[in-house]
């Protein structure tokens, strides 16, 4: 039975509601205590109620919350000075969201493409991708589920398959109206999707030699979830536009946009702007995250502890016909299944008090926080292992 709730139906939601929670573990109001392998998306990769950002926020809240970007905001460009430096980036736009993050990385993508006398500048998007749920987000997004019912689309997003250079090669020798590329190093949403080897710096090549910007959006593999500080880092591709947000404030609302080169100098007083963000607020969690990050080498923890988990899921998957596929990087981890799995979701939820998700139909993925204990991780692939022989029968 669906309980009544004036909340609108955007979410399925599961039966559940946690009231506390502490590292990886979340309590529900009977008490019962489930293992976290979703982070909240990505978000709470510090686990919950990590002490160091409960008293930054504390301490925050108390002094002040909320000024306004009509002012300067100190935390705000200590943040941008930190998250510059650690990027190889020149400049910082903070928001709220994945989402606006993105926003203003293809306003300034079209800004570029105005400054290079393109009348009508493109964007290449990538099938498959999830770039966010605004009208603009979501028309750059490679997921008709996600579009369905909000036409007509946002112009100016040019589609290929993800991962295949010659489609790339083929836009450049075809078009003269792009700006800029903007992708997932790797997909989340679609499936955890690692892309070929030398894709990304291929994809690099060809926007240094057409003028495009290259935008990555990092919002889901950033902030040292895949074993690096930022998954572009894997290739040593540096883009000129890169987007965070989900765990950078560990559960606080931030997302930035950073630039470098000609992309950092775009912005001027008056072409964009939001009201919340780099608020003191925020941008005290999001330096408490790095700080912590930092002093726990989290990017290595992530590296290792995927390893484990990734050795873990082999033992007890690899061998099942069912099993098509065991890929990702660091603590981003896809199974891909030969059918649609989406209850494997509410079965690990009441079998194992284990919290689990499933995108794209068939692929079970694990995002949990980077704070694991190895024997975390462990629980984490032994229950997964069950539940998905159980469910096959
Ligand atoms: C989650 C996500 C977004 C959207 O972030 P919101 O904070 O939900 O707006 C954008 N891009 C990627 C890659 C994501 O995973």
């Amino acid at each position: 039975m669906i309980a009544a709730t004036p909340v609108m139906a955007t979410y399925p939601r599961l039966p559940v509601a946690f009231v506390r929670g502490e590292g990886a573990w979340l309590w529900d109001a009977s008490g019962r205590r489930y293992l976290d392998a979703v982070s909240g998306i990505a978000v709470c990769s510090l686990g919950h109620a990590h002490p160091a950002i409960a008293a930054a926020l504390a301490e925050q809240a108390r002094t002040l919350v909320h000024t306004s970007n009509l002012y300067r905001i100190t935390l705000q460009e200590q943040l941008a000075a930190r998250l510059t430096a650690l990027a190889g980036m020149d400049g910082a736009f903070f928001c709220n969201s994945g989402a606006e993050a993105n926003e203003a990385a293809m306003k300034i993508a079209r800004l570029h493409g105005h400054a290079c006398r393109i009348a009508e500048p493109q964007i290449i998007v990538m099938d498959g991708s999830f770039h966010g749920r605004t009208l603009a987000t979501l028309s750059a997004t490679g997921n008709r589920k996600v579009q369905a019912g909000f036409e007509p689309l946002v112009q100016g997003f040019l589609r290929v398959p993800y991962g295949d250079t010659g489609a790339l090669a083929h836009v450049a020798s075809t078009r003269r109206d792009v700006a800029a590329l903007l992708l997932e190093p790797l997909q989340g949403e679609g499936g955890v999707i690692v892309p070929p080897e030398g894709y990304l710096s291929a994809a690099r090549e060809l926007c240094d030699r057409h003028g495009w910007l290259m935008i990555c959006d990092e919002v889901q593999t950033g902030m040292c979830r895949t074993g690096r500080w930022f998954a572009c880092q894997h290739w040593g591709v540096l883009p000129d536009v890169m987007t965070l947000a989900k765990s950078l404030g560990n559960g606080v609302p931030i997302g930035a946009c950073l630039a470098r080169g000609v992309a950092a100098q775009m912005f001027q007083p008056g072409s964009h702007g939001s009201t919340f963000g780099g608020n003191p607020l925020a941008c005290r969690a999001a330096l408490a995250v790095i700080e912590v990050m930092e002093a726990e080498n989290l990017a290595r923890r992530a590296a290792d502890l995927g390893a484990l988990l990734f050795d873990g899921l082999r033992e007890r998957l690899a061998h099942l016909a069912c099993v098509r596929a065991l890929r990702g990087r660091g603590l981003m981890v896809g199974v891909e299944l030969d059918r649609p799995c989406e209850g494997l979701v509410s079965r690990a939820l009441t079998d194992e008090a284990v919290l689990i998700n499933v995108t794209s139909g068939n692929v079970v993925r694990l995002l949990p926080p980077l704070i694991c204990t190895t024997t975390q991780i462990e629980l984490l692939a032994e229950a997964l292992g069950r539940v998905i022989r159980d469910w096959i029968g």
